[in-house]
């Protein structure tokens, strides 16, 4: 059982918080505070709740356990008094009633976990709380240690991420569906593994796609295709067979002989690629297809992209595809939950970031999750 912060004893209480606030920055300027808004909300309810001092902790780039002056947080605390509409200091010796430390990753006892860091940073408050899904992967001091010396809860977004990925993989409205695009079939293997007993379908598009139709036994031109991998690729077309998961592949695509924005293209079945052509997008029928198909899903999964969606054409694919899930969530039909990697730009390129259920910011959590791992994080969380 995993308490929130609706369970905790906040009241005239210190509380240390973890939270991800390794955001983008250009020239000193934060260009994206999207993960500074999201957790607004809980620093509020900390605040109304009585809490008397708010420490948060975080850690921004990679300064590999050295104090690296390019790497300081201290730039952020006024953005983060900007954004959350209360004044936030910076350091261990600040006076403000919310205050951010320095980068965590600055000691190197952050990323062993050492007890001895975690105690330090315990030392500041009564009650500790995780609102970090993004790093919950990670065995780290602030993440995991720490929740052996504090009574421990899981922060808003936290418990929300929780929620999403349990309505989609423990107990999800069937049929389910799962969406597996983008490049690199090798990393991908383990979750449309761990995905097979648990989906009723999987479509597979995108560069994973062509290693799929290599073991079919297409000749895929010089599209991106992982040959050592096809044997693999076998053994889940089978396992899917076995487990009753439909494998749903494209039979056209967008074929070019370059790589680069409006490039020539022709639009053509998948046994028809030349030698010296990419398929570099799912092809009209394939979007038909993959719509008709998923029309049927009360819940759907998605991660990586139908095509080579950073460069038109080729993300016609990925938007048709996006713009129908995102409708059919809006109509109710459906919940939908996107994320990893490149798929939470795929979903805003085709304008449907505010219309899935739940799109996941977090790259590497999300995708353990798919796989069935245990996160160090969220597993200490649970008493
Ligand atoms: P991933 O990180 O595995 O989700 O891969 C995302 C990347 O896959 C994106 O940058 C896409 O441009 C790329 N991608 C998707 N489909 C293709 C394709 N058919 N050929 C080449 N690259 C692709």
């Amino acid at each position: 059982m995993i308490y929130g912060i609706k369970d905790a004893p906040l009241e005239d209480k210190n509380i240390v918080i973890r939270l991800d606030l390794n955001v983008p920055v250009q020239d000193g300027q934060v260009t994206d505070t999207t993960r500074i808004d999201r957790v607004k909300p809980t620093i509020d309810a900390l605040r109304e709740a009585g809490a008397s001092k708010i420490t948060i902790l975080s850690h921004f780039g990679r300064p590999k356990g050295e104090e690296k002056p390019e790497f300081s947080l201290g730039f952020l605390s006024p953005v983060l008094s900007r954004c959350w509409g209360v004044d936030v200091g910076f350091g261990a010796n600040s006076a403000e009633k919310i205050t951010l430390l320095e980068n965590l990753r600055f000691n190197p006892g952050e990323e062993k976990n050492d007890p001895d860091f975690a105690k330090e940073l315990a030392a500041h408050g009564d009650i500790y709380i995780n609102d970090a899904f993004s790093v919950s992967h990670r065995a780290h001091a602030s993440v995991e240690a720490i929740t052996k010396l504090l009574p421990s809860y899981a922060g808003l977004n936290l418990h929300k991420e929780i929620d999403a990925l349990e309505k989609a993989l423990s107990t999800p409205k069937k049929p389910v569906a799962a969406i597996i695009g983008g490049a690199k079939v090798s990393s991908k293997l383990s979750l449309i593994k761990n995905l097979l007993p648990k989906m009723d379908m999987i479509v597979l598009g995108g560069g994973m796609a062509n290693t799929f139709f290599l073991a079919e036994g297409h000749d895929v031109g010089k599209s991106l295709a992982e040959a050592d991998m096809t044997e693999e690729a076998k053994s889940i077309l089978a396992e899917a067979k076995a487990k009753n998961c439909e494998i749903i592949l494209p039979m056209d695509g967008l074929m070019a002989k370059e790589f680069a924005k409006g490039a020539d293209y022709r639009e053509t079945s998948i046994d028809n690629i030349a030698s010296d052509e990419m398929m570099l997008d799912i092809g009209t029928q394939s979007a038909e297809m993959i719509k008709e198909k998923l029309g049927v899903a009360k819940t759907v999964l998605w991660n990586g992209p139908m095509g080579a969606f950073e460069t038109p054409p080729f993300d016609h694919g990925t938007v048709a595809v996006a713009r129908y899930v995102a409708e059919r969530t809006k109509s109710g039909d459906v919940l939908s939950i996107g994320g990893g990697g490149d798929t939470v730009s795929a979903l805003s390129h085709a304008g449907v970031s505010d219309d899935f259920s739940y799109i996941s910011t977090a790259g590497g959590a999300f995708l353990e999750w798919l796989e069935g791992k245990t996160l160090p994080g969220i597993a200490a969380l649970d008493r």
